[in-house]
């Protein structure tokens, strides 16, 4: 077999995993990554009162997908953790995600789970049958009380735009339960790492045909070198924005230090417009087998993201898929780049999905290269796709 020399750019979980497999197949993985720290968004550090903090927001791992949870198992403890959130509303305290318990405290009623879907039935809005925005999907699904307590005021602070403008896929992945249970995944496997997450991509990472340069960032003209790049940054800036800027919500965290227990819950949400954050997260609930005398909480403001700010989440509006055909178009005319992960494929993916596509791009190469053909180049057209 020939080795051939990978680089690979970004250092979070789409970019160590495939650096991995490539490594484990005898050839060569050269990462990059800008930031001083490995695993991308998913990093998590301790600070000074020794809670393990998620960096850049909460990080719960959930996944459907046994091979992915065996792969994340080999590098790393995962404790069994089941994921709750509350939401505030006014002055009361709700327990989401939309359920019986929710709806009877909201409505001051005693409903069987029957009665709760018979009486949400009535509140919905049966004249939408072609839902257009994420404001008509709320309507059609829950009526506009519920709708406008829950969903108007956080989704607002959260997108910058108004549910109207929104695209009803949006809501489409929110559930609605008629059972007082408030699991907030549905998946069969649901954990957060012992030790956090850092340290399971460092041992994905480990490996003697691995390389990693951390506070490199990774120049297009260096391409050559290597037979191939595997690219995990932003899809825009590999084409130098040449068809404009996509559209991006960032987050600004404001940390507080506390005695004791600040919320006691992991995230609470507020969703009342005039509340200018979208939620607290507080951060030792997500380790209830640790005990700490001392809390971390990250405030969250959602706003657009400028020119030098960390791109979160993909707006995807209407308006911007002509922006975005033209970046398809050019990945797809790139030879020898495979663009992947949430920033090269302009998707919001959770972890096993990002997990999950690396470790089908890497599969793909590596049969390619056994039958002796050119390493071809993966990328998972992000129109139409949720
Ligand atoms: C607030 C928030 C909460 C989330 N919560 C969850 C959750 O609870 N559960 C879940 O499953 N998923 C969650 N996710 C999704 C999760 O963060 C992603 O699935 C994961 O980070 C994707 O990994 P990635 O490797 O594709 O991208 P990233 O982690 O973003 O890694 C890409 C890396 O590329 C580097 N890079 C970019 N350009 C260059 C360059 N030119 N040169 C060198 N390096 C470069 C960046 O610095 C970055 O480190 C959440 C996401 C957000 C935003």
């Amino acid at each position: 077999m020939v080795s051939r020399s990978f680089a690979i750019v970004g250092a979070g979980f789409s970019g160590a995993v495939v650096a991995r497999q490539m490594a484990e197949a005898g050839h060569t993985a050269t990462v990059y990554d800008t930031r001083p720290h490995v695993a991308g968004n998913c990093f998590t550090a301790r600070d000074e009162t020794d809670v393990m903090v998620h960096v850049y927001g909460p990080h719960i791992f959930h996944t459907q997908h046994q091979h992915v949870w065996d792969y994340i198992n080999r590098f790393g403890e995962m404790m069994p953790y089941r994921h709750t959130v509350r939401a505030m509303v006014g002055d009361t305290m709700y327990r989401m995600p939309m359920n019986l318990t929710l709806i009877n405290d909201f409505f001051g009623t005693q409903f069987t789970p029957e009665e709760a879907e018979a009486f949400v039935t009535s509140k919905a809005d049966a004249t939408i049958t072609n839902p257009v925005s994420f404001e008509d999907q709320a309507l059609r699904f829950v009526g506009r009380e519920l709708y406008e307590a829950f969903f108007a005021g956080y989704t607002k602070k959260q997108w910058g735009v108004d549910p109207t403008e929104l695209p009803a896929s949006i809501l489409a992945r929110l559930p609605l339960r008629f059972t007082a249970d408030d699991s907030y995944f549905n998946h069969p496997f649901q954990a957060i790492p012992r030790n956090g997450y850092t340290p399971i991509v460092q041992a994905i990472l480990d490996h003697p045909n691995i390389t990693v340069h951390l506070n490199t960032r990774f120049n297009k003209s260096q391409s050559g070198s290597f037979d191939h790049v595997v690219w995990t940054g932003p899809i825009d800036a590999y084409f130098n924005f040449e068809h404009g800027r996509l559209g991006y919500r960032t987050l600004d965290f404001v940390k507080e230090v506390h005695d004791g227990d600040f919320q006691g819950c992991p995230v609470l949400n507020y969703c009342d417009v005039e509340v200018p954050y979208t939620r607290i997260t507080e951060h030792k609930h997500f380790a209830p087998w640790e005990t700490h005398e001392q809390t971390v909480t990250y405030r969250e403001y959602s706003r657009l993201c400028e020119e030098n700010d960390t791109p979160y989440y993909p707006i995807r509006l209407v308006e911007e898929k002509d922006q975005l055909l033209n970046y398809v178009q050019r990945a797809r005319d790139e030879r020898n780049v495979t663009f992947l992960g949430r920033l090269g494929t302009y998707r919001y993916l959770d972890m096993d999905v990002t997990i999950h596509e690396a470790l089908q791009a890497a599969s793909g190469m590596l049969s390619a290269m056994a039958d002796g053909s050119d390493i071809p180049s993966f990328f998972t057209d992000p129109i139409g796709v949720a």
